[in-house]
């Protein structure tokens, strides 16, 4: 006897009511993309449960991968057997005994199916008694066992479960909408972009870049959190934005100390039109409130005024070392900690105004065309797109 299924328990999404199909139609496309490279696999869902009939593949890499997925709960190795008492008796044995070091359990029997002719509680108490006159050492502890064995019998079989590994939780991506994550090269944003998508959303990725001012090495340290990114999301598709015209523009024509906001603001006005060509309906950024500069109330306040898009802020009340522990979670930290020229470092007067109000800014710009470098820049947009597996570059030089 050995495990031959992987048993995945749904988190939130089970609260779906009618909506629930989809969400456990998306949750298996996803599981299914995440685990294409197991061949012998085959994964069945109904409404409360997936699982992976393993065929003899090794479970092992698979649980590894399937802690990327947001949608599952939890999830199990289990045995299948029929739903017959012989039969269950013997998986809970293997169930307890294949592990080293346990010595008290726990059986926790639901009866899905109510034809089974035993009920919950009596069965409890069979597979209990079965367990210890057919073992040695082993005792009974229902509040704080070694190993909680959990038996479903359901109509289809009886799944003999026991050590419960944590899930992602969240949503599936794709059920919540798409944003456009607005990607640097620094910890925060791509944290952001995490973060949103285990609340389901798919995400696009947009990224201004001065080049030759900042350097191929850093838009490619862009392209690899991006790449990154898709551990979570299969795919992602980043525009990247050649911004150095409109930013010598904005160094030249704008008081120093209120380019950052302007630049801010132009970047906004960017994201809208490829957030409007793409179909896409909020942003994400990785703003924590009184980070830096650019993030205080005052800022804030003047940057948004251009765009009525929702902006999704998951970072917005988190302090730095919890960022940092995120990014280290989820293997952007080492790649965000490169030394790298970021755009807005470039430009950026060392003393940016941290109180920039709305009808300062508007009169600043009022005094400067902007609408021409802004069209021409729309049109030189690159979008290269990444997948879990492989990266393809394409170029679109007509976007909009
Ligand atoms: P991060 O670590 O994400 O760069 P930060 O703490 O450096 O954030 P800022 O530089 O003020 O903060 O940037 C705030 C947010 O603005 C970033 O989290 C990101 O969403 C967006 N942003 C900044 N620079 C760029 C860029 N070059 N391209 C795209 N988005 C950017
Ligand atoms: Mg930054």
């Amino acid at each position: 006897m050995n495990y031959d299924h992987i048993l995945i328990r749904y988190g939130e999404m089970s609260l779906k009511g009618k909506n629930l199909k989809h969400f456990v139609a998306r949750l298996y496309e996803n599981v299914k993309m995440k685990l294409a490279n197991f061949s012998n696999i085959q994964i069945k869902r109904n409404r409360s449960r997936m699982y992976i009939l393993l065929n003899g593949e090794d479970p092992e890499p698979i649980m590894e991968q399937l802690k990327d997925v947001f949608g599952i709960q939890s999830f199990s190795l289990a045995i299948k057997s029929e739903s017959e008492e012989e039969q269950i008796k013997e998986a809970v044995m293997f169930a307890l005994t294949e592990p080293e070091d346990v010595k008290t359990f726990k059986v926790s029997v639901r009866r899905v199916d109510k034809d089974f002719p035993i009920g919950s509680q009596d069965m409890n108490r069979v597979l209990g008694g079965h367990l210890l006159s057919n073992t040695e050492g082993y005792s009974v502890d229902v509040h704080n066992p070694d190993i909680e064995l959990q038996v479903e019998i359901r109509k289809d079989g009886t799944y003999i479960t026991s050590k419960k590994i944590p899930g992602a939780g969240g949503l599936p991506v794709g059920t919540s909408g798409k944003s456009l994550l607005l990607l640097s090269g620094g910890i925060d944003s791509p944290v952001a972009g995490f973060l949103s998508m285990k609340r389901g959303v798919e995400m696009e990725a947009i990224h201004f870049h001065s080049p030759p001012y900042t350097s191929e090495r850093s838009k490619q340290k862009v392209m690899d959190l991006a790449k990154q990114l898709t551990r979570f999301g299969h795919k992602l598709r980043v525009h990247v934005v050649p911004f150095t015209k409109l930013q010598q523009t904005i160094y030249r024509e704008i008081p120093e100390g209120y380019g950052m906001t302007v630049m801010r603001r132009l970047m906004m006005k960017i994201s809208e039109r490829v957030a409007e060509k793409e179909g896409i309906l909020s942003f994400t950024t990785g703003e924590s409130l009184g980070q830096v500069a650019s993030q205080t109330m005052e800022s804030m306040n003047t940057i948004n005024e251009v765009t009525n898009y929702p902006i999704i802020r998951p970072l917005v009340s988190m302090d730095k070392l919890e960022i940092i522990d995120i990014s280290k979670r989820i293997d952007t930290y080492d790649i965000s900690i490169r030394p790298y020229e970021d755009c807005c470092t470039v430009f950026v007067p060392s003393q940016p105004k941290t109180r920039p109000t709305r009808e300062k800014i508007n009169e600043l710009e009022a005094k400067v065309d902007f609408s021409e470098e802004l069209e021409e820049t729309l049109e030189s947009i690159e979008v290269i797109e990444f997948t879990e597996e492989a990266e393809q570059e394409d170029e679109f030089s007509d976007l909009l």
